[in-house]
């Protein structure tokens, strides 16, 4: 029996350290030889990992190399090929302190469990409150941005109508403010608390993306007129496609008028905040009431390390602190992050994080967003020099919009992705399909950026002629 477990351990063992190396060695290696994965249908992939359980178990070694089947399966998002979305690249110090925070398996909640992690979740939240300018601010991290700014409408409906955390809504009108380019996230969230989706009011954009704060000033003025309670404004720091920033001091002032509650979505751009160069972008972030700010964008931290920041201390015990005599024991409640949190168990999304801050510093992170802001104005430059290309505008940030003049950026897209030779993605803009290129890999070079045009532009030269133009309406 004794000789048994002793067995069944030692396989544990290698499992982890032979094993797991083994598989992430083939994966650098795969990623080096194939930066995009070979492209399968669904069917294609099913066929290959066999993802169906059974009633009978496998060997260890079985298992790893099913492991390994699945991980080479994997669309690479860690190389320099990767421009689908505003997560690419690899942090190998951040990498670390994931893999570790999975063989700690602790939970966040009280400081009795997590130990260190619940200190360095404090830490991490207060620096990065600070540099929003919170003098007093809180953060508690959170399952990606999506649930940050839930979070921030939760407390923001609560603090505009009192007695709605004890006893509900009533049926009083009400009317939440964002740009048109908002994140899809805020009109869910607003179906989601009982605000209603149809309550999302969407302001208007100038040309560069940006929300209008005139428009915004009418549009509560009416509300309020009509005797509808605003209950948030949500300020985009970084919208999706075109990665623009809505001038947060205008808006502010437009909040302070109306005593409304101001919420920062910087999923995207709450990077910016380390950016000397780019300060601009975010001037009067502390004037916000909440910041939601993702390190798994910009900051190439993995998938998902991402926070909810508050300007006034006690604010988030205030509508998420719940009594649990089994949980919450002792210690003091400023490490029991549960008491501020929308979670009950949390995974640790504070280490990966913290390990890259350490290694990098402020001065580092800030680095690496002026290297991805002037990696985008290279690469719009590159495209207007292009003649078969047309950029579409200006970077506002990291994300550059564009076209093959006359040539459908769907297909253009679909095709260098079967063909492994990039994935990115197509968006709209102004009525127009245009390709996103989003640049938050900071390992990617000119180089990789030219390789890339290149790529582009002798895909287009074959995909048969067709029109960007979106039927409106
Ligand atoms: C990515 C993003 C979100 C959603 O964040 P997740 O971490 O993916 O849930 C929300 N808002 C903006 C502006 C984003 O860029």
């Amino acid at each position: 029996m004794t000789q048994q477990t002793n067995e069944v351990v030692t396989i544990q063992d290698s499992v982890l350290i032979e094993g797991v190396m083994r598989i992430a060695e083939r994966l650098l290696e795969a990623e080096r030889e194939e930066p995009v994965a070979p492209f399968r249908t669904p069917e294609e992939m099913t066929e290959l990992i066999d993802p169906f359980l059974c009633a009978e178990g496998m060997s260890s070694e079985a298992v790893l190399d099913a492991l390994e089947q699945v991980v080479l399966a994997t669309p690479r998002t860690c190389t320099s090929q990767f421009f689908n979305q505003l997560f690419s690249g690899r942090l190998s110090m951040a990498t670390a302190g994931e893999m570790l925070a999975s063989l700690l398996n602790i939970s966040m909640y009280t400081y009795k469990v997590a130990g260190p992690h619940a200190i360095i979740e404090t830490a991490l939240t207060q620096h990065m409150a600070s540099k929003v300018g919170y003098e007093s601010g809180e953060g508690v991290f959170s399952p990606g941005g999506s649930l940050a700014n839930l979070a921030a409408l939760i407390m923001a409906r609560n603090e505009a109508l009192p007695g709605a955390r004890e006893s509900g809504l009533d049926a009083r009108a009400v009317a939440v403010y964002a740009s048109v380019d908002c994140h899809y996230s805020i009109r869910k969230a607003c179906g989601m608390i009982g605000l209603g989706r149809r309550n999302l009011r969407l302001v208007e954009t100038d040309k560069h993306g940006r929300m209008q704060p005139d428009t915004l000033a009418s549009m509560i003025a009416a509300d309020r007129a009509a005797r509808v309670a605003p209950i948030a404004i949500v300020a985009t720091a970084g919208t999706t496609v075109r990665a623009a920033f809505d001038p947060i001091e205008p808006i502010a002032a437009v909040a302070k008028t109306h005593g409304v509650w101001l919420h920062v979505d910087g999923a995207m751009g709450g990077a910016m905040l380390l950016s000397e160069a780019h300060a601009d972008l975010t001037a009067g972030s502390e004037l916000a009431d909440s910041w939601t700010w993702d390190a798994h964008k910009l900051m190439g931290i993995p998938m998902s390390s991402s926070v909810i920041l508050c300007k006034q201390r006690g604010m988030l015990a205030k509508h998420f602190d719940e009594a649990a005599s089994y949980l919450f024991q002792g210690d003091a409640d400023e490490y029991n992050h549960g008491t501020r949190s929308i979670q009950c168990g949390r995974r640790n999304d504070a280490l990966k994080l913290w390990a890259a801050w350490k290694q990098l510093g402020d001065d580092g992170f800030r680095k690496r967003i002026d290297h991805l802001f002037s990696l985008a104005c290279f690469t719009a430059k590159e495209i207007e020099r292009r003649p078969a290309l047309e950029l579409t505008c200006a970077p506002e940030s990291v994300n550059v919009c564009f076209e093959a003049i006359g040539k459908p950026s769907d297909a253009i897209c679909e095709t260098l992705r079967r063909e492994q030779l990039a994935m990115v993605g197509h968006a709209e803009v102004s009525g127009r399909r245009v390709i996103r290129v989003a640049c938050v890999n900071a390992d990617m070079t000119a180089e990789d950026m030219l390789a890339f045009l290149d790529a582009v532009e002798e895909v287009a030269a074959r995909t048969p002629d067709g029109d960007n133009g979106l039927r409106q309406g």
